[in-house]
């Protein structure tokens, strides 16, 4: 998959529209996202569907494309920073480097999802999101964790607007917990 601007079409200018007014200064100055901040914590957006980690739009609203295969890291070692200056492109090697040299090394949780990018989902695994949901037991939080995914994009799934062929189950007795859709497209 090409992974140059969010989504193609999308201009700097269309980019940082979208990132404007979502994120605060820090005394350190960084910019830490105030939106959704997923399970590895890091900032997510939807733009046109697609979840997107809000650090790469800001790479890429700044800089331009991202050449293949590399990753967005941070200076600052603050996932929810996307302060454009903090940000640089690297290899998942180097970030590891980078961060045992610093002493934070981040441990992903269980080895679930990846450190750097959304988990793939099988069609049984979207259809197993929608059920657990629809359950009522868990929060789109909840089963974002454990899917390693965007709490984002477990709500597309769970209202069939993901792409994956599940059956949208609607959830009774209760209302939506805590549900707060950010940059819907
Ligand atoms: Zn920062």
């Amino acid at each position: 998959m090409s992974d140059g601007l969010p989504v193609p079409g999308d201009s700097s200018a269309d980019i940082l529209r979208r990132l404007a007014g979502r994120w605060r200064e820090t005394p350190a100055g960084c910019w830490e996202w105030t939106g959704y901040v997923n399970p590895q914590g890091y900032g997510c957006l939807i733009i046109k569907g697609r979840s997107i980690r809000a650090h790469r739009a800001a790479y890429v609203a700044a800089n331009g494309q991202i050449t293949d295969g590399r990753q967005v890291n941070h200076h600052c070692d603050n996932r929810r920073c996307v302060n454009p200056s903090h940000l640089y492109l690297g290899t998942q090697s180097q970030n590891i480097r980078d961060a045992i040299s610093r002493n934070r090394l981040y441990v992903p949780d269980g080895g679930r999802g990846s450190s750097h990018s959304q988990a793939a989902l099988t069609a049984e695994q979207a259809n197993d999101i929608a059920r657990l949901y629809a359950t009522g037991k868990y929060t789109q939080a909840d089963l974002g964790a454990r899917f390693g995914i965007c709490q984002a994009r477990v709500s597309q799934i769970v209202r069939g607007a993901s792409g994956y062929d599940v059956e949208v189950v609607t959830r009774a007795g209760r209302g939506r917990p805590g549900l707060t859709l950010v940059g819907a497209a």
